[in-house]
């Protein structure tokens, strides 16, 4: 981004005053320490495009050890995470635990392998719609499901396989969300031709050298017709995606 235009993009989220809002919830708050400290998401934050907070869920307990998680009720395997300490997270970080009255624009949303997947467009529609996220990870067995019945708005998988914690999901929800927020992508990268976008994966793409070992760029990209070049990425994605993904194009 030129000087000029980071100091437009910054002087626009300025007035906007933190155009989202992120508050995540985990036992393990140690994990977030740089993750968000690179490329468009810190760039992002920089810019105060959007706010993250990492919150230790022992903050939020009352008793002498601290306690997130006990034994399952009905016996079995492993721990639950307690429902105590995220019930008391999410009156103070929202300012009610009564779903019904969350300010509009407010997502408590439930990391978990149960959930809806995340897809481009789901991320589209937090980023469109979403002001303020509050993303739990669980841990263990997973969750109370009190949490889900009575403050989640919105249960979501990162995919079909289980993580043994919430945390790398919640990194990867936010990072799908911010990086489409407006301005997060700056003025020389675009999510418009990016996979899924339209149902298509993205075309390949290559820089210098033109001749690598043997392996020579596509000619269509040295010759500056732009036709011609917008009509070879258009071939090359379909030819991918068919290829790869043939489910994308039903
Ligand atoms: N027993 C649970 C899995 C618990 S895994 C089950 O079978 O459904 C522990 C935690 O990791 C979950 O509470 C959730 O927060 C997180 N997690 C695991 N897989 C995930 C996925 N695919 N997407 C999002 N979160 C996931």
């Amino acid at each position: 981004m030129k000087q000029f235009e980071r100091l437009a993009a910054f002087t626009a989220n300025k007035m906007l005053a933190f155009r989202m809002k992120i508050d995540v919830l985990t036992i393990f708050p140690e994990f977030f320490k740089e993750v968000f400290d690179f490329g468009i998401i810190r760039r992002a934050r920089l810019a105060e495009i959007v706010e993250i907070n990492i919150h230790d869920l022992r903050s939020f307990t009352t008793d002498k050890h601290q306690k997130t998680d006990d034994r399952p009720f009905g016996g079995g395997d492993g721990m639950v995470m307690k429902c105590e300490p995220i019930f008391s997270a999410i009156e103070q970080i929202v300012g009610t635990c009564e779903r019904e009255n969350y300010p509009s624009g407010t997502k408590v949303v439930l990391l978990s392998p149960q959930g809806k997947p995340l897809k481009q467009a789901v991320a589209r529609e937090f980023a469109d719609g979403a002001k303020h996220l509050i993303l739990i990870c669980g841990r263990y067995e997973g969750v109370d499901e009190r949490v889900n019945d009575a403050l989640v708005t919105d249960e979501i998988s990162i995919g079909d396989y289980v993580l043994s914690g919430g945390e790398p999901a919640a990194v990867v929800l936010t990072d799908a969300i911010v990086r489409l927020l407006p301005n997060a992508l700056g003025s020389k990268t675009s999510a418009v031709n990016d996979s899924f976008t339209e149902n298509l994966l993205d075309y390949p793409h290559y820089t210098q050298p033109r001749d690598f070992r043997g392996m020579e760029v596509p000619e269509v990209l040295l010759g500056g017709n732009h036709a011609e070049i917008e009509r070879w990425r258009k071939a090359k994605a379909l030819e991918k995606t068919m290829k790869i993904r043939k489910d994308l194009l039903k």
